[in-house]
């Protein structure tokens, strides 16, 4: 049975597609079947993946409203080494038509129940919201995945999703926790970064992966080749970090039956980090 992770943070170009498809090729690339879901109506995971999404007949929306199923709309990436289930702009008008229709969170959920036994990991890449889309995502997965940057308001907007996933929890998924925090676009000679790097793994522990993604121009580029950068350009540390990424999920993450059991609620979140306001001034970025 597959693991199922949503990629998520509401905050806009954190970095969460560059994750879903280089860990989904990182996976792939250790041995692992893996199908990604782009639950996003701007299609950058499906692109990402060497997917025309101008040119999909059957995609994510098709699911969500119950017209195809997992396997008619899945598609295989040939050069990235696992499946997708693509989306288009259409996606962004099924958050309107669910709205009316019954089981609305829980459509992705239903739906991937018939192909869990084909996958180990099944990875769904979240849109920048909080909306129908990602509460459908958060419904079907075992777990979140959160990727962040090292920057000074690095936990603002972090409080609402950990509340979003509470009310997931207690409503609609009992299985649902946080897997992890994923430092990404890292840049280790900004001494704000590893400050708040070292803030984070004392305030989070371990739920803040022992990987690290550097920033990597190869990542940014790999997409305009429509391949992730693990299949881009392997060599590059980007590329490295998220084979690295892929190995240590595979070894922390137990079988998909143990995550399939009733979880206890996730943390609430506690105070933010008390960064030094001065840090920010270290920033180049002039936070
Ligand atoms: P959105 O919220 O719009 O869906 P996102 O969270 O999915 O955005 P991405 O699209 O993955 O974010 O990344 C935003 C930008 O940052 C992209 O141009 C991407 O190529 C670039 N990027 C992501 N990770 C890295 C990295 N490690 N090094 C360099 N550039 C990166
Ligand atoms: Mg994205």
């Amino acid at each position: 049975m597959a693991k199922i992770f949503c990629i998520a943070n509401q905050k806009g170009g954190v970095g969460k597609t560059t994750t879903t498809v280089n860990l989904a090729a990182g996976l792939a690339k250790v041995g692992q079947r893996v199908l990604m879901i782009d639950l996003d109506p701007q299609g950058n995971a499906t692109m990402g993946s060497g997917i025309d999404k101008r040119n999909l007949e059957t995609t994510v929306y098709d699911v969500l409203l119950e017209s195809a199923s997992v396997a008619e709309g899945r598609i295989k990436a040939d050069k990235c080494g696992y499946d997708v289930l693509g989306a288009n702009r259409e996606l962004a008008g099924a958050e309107v038509e669910m709205v009316a229709l019954d089981r609305r969170e829980k459509r992705l959920r239903t739906a991937l129940a018939a192909v869990g036994a084909e996958y180990d990991f099944i990875l769904i890449d979240c849109p920048p919201s909080l909306s129908l889309l990602t509460l459908n995502g958060l419904c079907a997965a075992h777990g979140v995945i959160v990727p962040m940057q090292c920057e000074y308001f690095a936990l603002e907007g972090l409080t609402d999703l950990v509340n979003t996933i509470k009310q997931v929890h207690a409503n609609l998924n009992k299985n649902l926790q946080i897997i992890g925090l994923l430092r990404v676009m890292f840049d280790p000679r900004i001494t704000l970064q590893q400050q708040v790097s070292e803030q984070l793994k004392a305030h989070f522990g371990d739920k803040v992966f022992d990987t690290v993604i550097p920033r990597n121009v190869r990542l940014a580029e790999a997409p305009s080749y429509g391949l992730p950068g693990v299949i881009f350009d392997p060599s590059a540390k980007g590329s490295a970090a998220f084979v690295a990424f892929a190995q240590e999920l595979v070894q922390k993450m137990p079988p998909a039956s143990a995550l399939a059991a009733e979880q206890p609620a996730p943390l609430a979140p506690r105070a933010p980090v008390p960064l030094d306001p001065s840090l920010a001034l270290q920033d180049p970025n002039g936070f």
